[in-house]
């Protein structure tokens, strides 16, 4: 089934590449597979998946450790800054930096080990008050402050848009993030560029690959429902 819904998704990817006029391989699916047990993570790999993102650092610490080493992990959950030294150097990217403080420890933590770290500035685009995340106004700011950081590179945004019905109505956070990152890239800030917009999950990835999307996460779409609490 995993296979089966892998594949569908992936067309969906590349047919929402081409409505939108930009190539095929310029979007990166990542496979969601927080909270779903190992034999349908390795499921996916077996399908193809390289790129698994997962929220909470254990599992993460886990999964690393029990699949081949070929996967890119990224870290899209919220990250505590004693967690920090946990994962650096074993993810390819960390997806949720919202503040100086969590950013300065990544830094601290990959100098010591020698690594470079990529991370991409979680936006709260919407505002809600239950996410995490910069607001839209702070976020220039913020990746400022970080680029003077060693070690340690701000390689795009991410954003965790509000649930809803229809994923149209996203669409204008989608675009929103898109032009926040244009506009930061014109900053043309060293160490800082705007390469990665981490943008849709199963209910909206369509239309955030229209709107610009170069990662999207998909869970459901391809492990199937989970627990609701998660
Ligand atoms: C769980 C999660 C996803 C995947 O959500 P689905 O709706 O199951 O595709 C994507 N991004 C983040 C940050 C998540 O926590």
């Amino acid at each position: 089934m995993i296979q089966e819904n892998l594949e569908a998704v992936e067309k969906i990817v590349r047919a929402s590449c081409r409505r939108a006029g930009r190539p095929e391989n310029d979007v990166t699916l990542i496979a969601v597979s927080k909270t779903k047990p190992l034999e349908q993570v390795r499921e996916a790999y077996e399908a193809g998946a390289r790129d698994f993102g997962e929220n909470k650092v254990q599992d993460l610490l886990d999964r690393i450790e029990a699949m081949p080493s070929d996967i890119r992990w990224h870290m899209i959950g919220h990250l505590q800054r004693n967690k920090v030294k946990y994962i650096v150097g074993k993810v390819a990217m960390i997806h949720s930096v919202d503040s100086l403080r969590l950013a300065e420890e990544i830094s601290r933590e990959s100098v010591k080990r020698q690594v470079e770290t990529d991370i991409l500035l979680e936006v709260n685009v919407a505002g809600e008050e239950s996410k995490f995340g910069v607001s839209v106004e702070e976020t220039a700011a913020l990746a400022e402050e970080i680029s003077k950081l060693p070690a340690v590179h701000v390689r795009g945004l991410m954003t965790i848009a509000p649930f809803v019905e229809n994923a149209e109505e996203n669409r204008q956070y989608f675009r929103k993030l898109k032009q926040l990152s244009v506009d930061i890239e014109s900053k043309s800030i060293d160490n800082v560029n705007m390469t990665v917009l981490s943008m849709g999950m199963t209910g909206d990835y369509s239309v955030a690959i229209e709107e610009g999307a170069t990662y999207v996460r998909v869970g459901t779409g391809i492990f199937g429902e989970r627990e609701p609490w998660h």
